[in-house]
């Protein structure tokens, strides 16, 4: 479809991306970069409220398990706020019971994807939600 020239460029996005797994990590953060997301990285699930009230992202893309703490947790506490609970959470986990995936739904996150990724599916899912 040929580009609309005389509207401006939508302004990129922002994705908090919160990952404890090196591989993972670098995974998603080339993928999301290729597409021109701009990031923000949590490497352990501990600073993530603070650079979700500091940065107000487009999207969280959450990792369940973390070292300390539980995603779940941090959906929660994310959705607990006034001020953050309209920013929405992508889950990504390796926890892909289907209990896992109620309990995941119920604290709250928008929407639940189980490792590994489909690329495709993943990269539809973070445009359809970080809109
Ligand atoms: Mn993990």
């Amino acid at each position: 479809m040929p580009k609309d020239i005389s509207q401006p460029p939508e302004s990129a996005k922002t994705i908090l991306l919160v990952e404890d797994n090196e591989q993972n990590m670098k995974l998603q953060t080339d993928l999301l970069q290729a597409q021109g997301y701009n990031l923000l990285q949590s490497v352990d699930g501990r600073d993530v409220l603070q650079l979700a009230e500091d940065h107000h992202p487009d999207l969280i893309i959450m990792d369940i398990g973390l070292p300390g703490v539980s995603g779940v947790d941090l959906i929660k506490l994310l959705k607990a706020k006034d001020t953050l609970r309209g920013i929405p959470i992508l889950a990504v986990t390796a926890f892909a019971m289907k209990s896992d995936e109620q309990l995941i739904r119920a604290a709250g996150c928008d929407s639940y994807m189980a490792k590994p990724i489909s690329i495709n599916e993943f990269l539809e899912s973070v445009k359809k939600l970080s809109r």
